[in-house]
């Protein structure tokens, strides 16, 4: 391997990091559905949008047009303590799998926080510092993005409150120590110190929380607190912009080698890191330039995109925030507690939903125990400990690298590495023991979230 002219690690040079944000939406023919008000049902107006969220971040979430956002100074040199992050040609997994495939992972788990939610943690804790606000609130889930926003909120001073679903809060004690020593407060929710969290509660007792509860907490503290705005980690279209840092990387580290992929694939949660990464590749599919096949993974056992439905939804169990238009499994849906890999909101981006509808982009979905299979077979090859999330994407990656195999094409791969599993230990313990299980949801399972979807005409 060693006189191959690609290098294993192909790395940027600090001067080529992204100057601008990518904004895919301006290249879009159908626009992302507008979120709506859940009382009158008209699109949310900035000035609405901005009791709950910044003034820029409103902005960005509501500009369908501008296709390069220049990426703040400040920003731009906290980006350069971490990035650019390396693009990784995956030798050793071909060499493993005895896969004609060329196989390149983009690796964004080289921060303290473990994967790419740093990237939008810091502009978005950017623009509440510049708006003069105290702090800012949010939810987390396997605890990722609380870690990363609380790491950007000691770097600029502000408070921090993350409300942390609380079967995370209880796996993971470790994580939340990590934000506590970045400086935020951390909350299990649903919690008593919310009125909507009470209501969960009394509702659901013993519940072990979920992301869409967590939300409702956080926005109900941000709403009732002078001086304080909520911030997501992932779905808003403001924190798919802030990841095309990923995309636009990846792609100027694979132009300067002339290599063009054949397959990109992702995992998606709320769809942000996937919609990051495939951001300017997905650009020159909408203008007609150029063909990839674009695969977002996602876990059979929460499987928004494969088996949801595309309707206005809320995006919190409270049904307090606005609707989105998405590939849902209804606001109310919990996955199965046997779920262990992160990947769990109910819903998922809008600008992905409509690309998918669109048919732009395919989705699979994949069963826990084979995830695990995957995320192991790659630590023990690559040497990177993965987090559940991110193996997701391998598992798939590696399920076409072996198509390959049979046929003998030499596809390109690339895949999204998002980060590392150190504290996710708990799930690998399970996997190791082969205690681990899969759970699918029955139709029968899903119905009562489709029920549930408020009627919206449109
Ligand atoms: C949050 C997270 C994800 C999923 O979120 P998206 O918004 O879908 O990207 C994936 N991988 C890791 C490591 C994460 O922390």
């Amino acid at each position: 391997m060693s006189e191959t002219k690609i290098p294993y690690k192909i790395y940027l040079k600090e001067s080529e990091i992204p100057k601008q944000w990518y904004n895919v939406r301006a290249d879009m023919k159908n626009k992302p559905a507008p979120l709506l008000n859940p009382a009158t049902l008209a699109p949310m107006t900035a000035e609405e949008l901005g009791g709950v969220f910044c003034e820029e971040l409103v902005r960005q979430e509501l500009d369908d047009t501008t296709a390069y956002i220049d990426i703040p100074q400040e920003i731009q040199d906290f980006y350069k303590m971490y990035r650019p992050s390396p693009l990784v040609r995956a030798y050793c997994l071909e060499e493993k799998l005895q896969t004609p495939a060329k196989i390149y992972y983009k690796f964004e788990g080289n921060n303290t926080s473990g994967s790419h939610k740093l990237n939008s943690a810091i502009a978005q804790a950017y623009y509440a510092k510049k708006q003069g606000l105290k702090g800012v609130t949010t939810e987390t889930g396997a605890g990722q993005w609380g870690t990363a926003l609380s790491m950007a909120c000691a770097y600029f001073g502000l408070d921090c409150k993350v409300y942390m679903v609380k079967v995370s809060y209880e796996q993971k004690p470790f994580r939340r120590e990590v934000m506590r020593t970045y400086g935020a407060s951390v909350t299990p929710s649903p919690s008593d110190t919310t009125n909507v969290g009470r209501k969960i509660l009394a509702e659901h007792p013993g519940t072990t929380g979920s992301l869409g509860c967590a939300i409702s907490e956080a926005v109900e503290v941000a709403t009732s607190n002078e001086g304080y705005r909520y911030v997501l980690g992932s779905v808003l279209n403001q924190v798919l912009l802030h990841q095309s840092v990923i995309g636009l990387e990846t792609k100027a580290a694979l132009d300067q080698y002339g290599i063009t992929p054949d397959i990109i694939i992702g995992c998606a949660g709320g769809g942000s890191n996937l919609g990051g990464l495939i951001a300017p590749f997905m650009g020159e599919k909408l203008r007609g330039e150029k063909d990839y096949r674009i695969i977002a993974v996602e876990p059979a056992s929460c499987p928004s995109f494969t088996r949801g439905k595309y309707a206005y939804d809320y995006c919190d169990t409270g049904n307090i925030c606005p609707l989105a238009k998405m590939y849902t499994l209804g606001s109310s849906f919990i996955p199965s507690a046997n779920h262990a890999g992160g990947l769990r909101f109910h819903g998922m981006s809008t600008t992905l939903s409509q690309l998918y509808h669109d048919g732009y982009m395919e989705a699979a979905s994949v069963e826990q125990t084979a995830v695990f299979e995957a995320a192991t077979q790659f630590a023990r090859v690559e040497g990177i400990l993965p987090a559940p999330e991110s193996s997701h994407a391998i598992r798939v990656a590696i399920d076409e690298a072996l198509k390959c195999k049979e046929t003998g094409e030499e596809k390109t791969i690339v895949f999204g590495l998002t980060g590392t599993g150190y504290f996710d230990m708990v799930a690998y313990e399970k996997f190791n023991n082969g205690e681990m299980t899969d759970y699918i949801p029955t139709d029968a399972d899903l119905q009562p979230g489709f029920d549930a979807l408020p009627k919206v005409e449109k």
